[in-house]
């Protein structure tokens, strides 16, 4: 064990980690369920579903089978002129279910990747129809403030400009910045979209819930009105449901929510149950359709090696058979329900200025930690909260001062009320040592 850290420390560079004045790392050995354990066998909860993708649990014996059988059987093979079962497969059985009128799925492998693709389809949209038309194209892309979208440099371009992309501000694209709506601006933005819409070629935004951004919610009506009126103007509309989809607020999509329907969909994380990685971007057929035509300027140049591996598709199918199979959205509702309940135990803390803004969307619960330090991804607290509720034998991995949890599904009433209460003595511990 002191010979897995030490190896680690000394070839392997972590994500999303400071590599001086480096935290604490744990080693871990198996999951099972919500649990993982450690080299020593001692048991936490994730609460976070590894990073917001584990769904059904760690190690679970159906998809795992599924997997193994695949790999047997066919285990990659190039996507551009061959085809394969759990591709085909899968594209079917997840337009469906779709919030929206979908036509086509393009694989790939990550979120970022599934919001890049995303991107470039919208972009390629207007030249693609700009090449019919004799009309320079639209080129200008409209983002949320405050938006996560993934770390490669289109992803990069439409999220929040922030300490995760600092160094790389000179070589971004240049994007339209909007707030997110509330009943206060909406006008605002309404306008905004009136005035500069028929310029925008897409629009991309995460529906409901900003992850990354810091766990940051809003309204589904108001979101409504905007890509209402973006569809008014012709906006190609791009829901980015990597972290929202697969029942993460409370409906399998966040889009459901929502009546203005998206024309391109991002999915990953919770897609193969968090179990391998895979991206998926699904456009409508108006989108589609503009890429159908004999000249070949028009074809979509993009795609990746593992663009569609078998073994992903097949875990994402062993996953959406698992929403049938176990009634996960029912084991969704109980937590979404859960959350409802606890809410008032953290008025107490709001009271007495140690917490600021709880909220809840489905199964996602957040709140800011006040503290001495300034907001934000770099405040030190998350860190102490990570390794203070380790020893409690949960896995909590607070957004600097934005603490939230996201369990996965299969969690249990009690692991859920460990989570809970762990949350509660940790505050209990923070108000002591201000108070006393
Ligand atoms: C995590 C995330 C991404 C990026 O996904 P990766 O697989 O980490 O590249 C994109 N969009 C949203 C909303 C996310 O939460």
């Amino acid at each position: 064990m002191e010979h897995l850290l030490e190896a680690d420390a000394r070839f392997v560079w972590h994500p999303f980690s400071r590599q001086k004045s480096k935290a604490p790392i744990v080693p871990v050995a198996r999951g099972k369920g919500s649990l993982l354990f450690d080299e020593q066998g001692n048991p936490f909860v994730d609460a976070i579903s590894s990073w917001w993708v584990t769904i059904h649990g760690h190690a679970h014996p159906y998809i795992a089978e599924r997997i193994y059988n695949q790999a047997l059987t066919l285990e990659q093979v190039i996507f551009a002129g061959f085809t394969h079962r759990p591709a085909v497969e899968l594209a079917a059985r997840l337009i469906p279910l779709l919030p929206g009128n979908f036509s086509k799925v393009f694989y790939s492998d990550n979120g970022s990747t599934a919001t890049e693709v995303a991107l470039k389809m919208a972009v390629q949209y207007w030249w693609n129809k700009s090449r019919e038309h004799g009309v320079p194209p639209r080129t200008r892309i409209l983002a949320f403030r405050n938006s996560y979208h993934g770390d490669t440099f289109g992803a990069m371009s439409v999220s929040e400009r922030s300490v995760f992309t600092m160094a790389f501000h000179p070589l971004l694209l240049e994007v339209d910045f909007i707030d997110t709506p509330t009943p206060e601006n909406i006008g605002e933005l309404r306008a905004f979209l009136e005035k500069e819409g028929d310029a925008i070629a897409a629009f991309i935004y995460e529906p409901l819930v900003q992850g990354a951004g810091g766990i940051m919610m809003y309204e589904a009506g108001l979101l409504n009105q905007l890509l209402s009126l973006a569809h008014e103007k012709e906006i190609i509309c791009i829901a980015d449901e990597v972290m929202t989809g697969f029942g993460r607020t409370g409906t399998l999509f966040a889009s459901e929510q929502v009546a203005e329907k998206p024309d391109i969909i991002c999915l990953s994380k919770g897609l193969t149950g968090g179990t391998m990685a895979l991206g998926a971007t699904v456009c409508s057929e108006k989108v589609y359709s503009a890429f159908v035509h004999d000249d070949a300027l028009r074809t979509f140049f993009h795609g990746h090696s593992f663009t569609a591996n078998p073994l992903a598709c097949t875990a994402a199918l062993a996953s959406l058979e698992l929403f049938e199979k176990e009634n996960t959205l029912k084991a969704v509702e109980n937590i979404v329900f859960a959350n409802r309940n606890f809410l008032p135990e953290l008025e107490l803390f709001v009271k007495k200025g140690l917490i600021r803004s709880p909220r809840i969307c489905g199964t996602i619960l957040a709140f800011e930690l006040t503290s001495s330090a300034p907001d934000g991804y770099l405040n030190p607290i998350g860190q102490y909260i990570t390794e203070e509720a380790m020893l409690l034998g949960v896995y909590l991995r607070p957004l600097g001062n934005t603490m939230y949890i996201m369990p996965p599904y299969c969690i249990t009433k009690e692991e859920l009320r460990k989570v809970y209460d762990t949350m509660l003595s940790l505050l209990k511990k923070l108000d002591g040592s201000q108070h006393g």
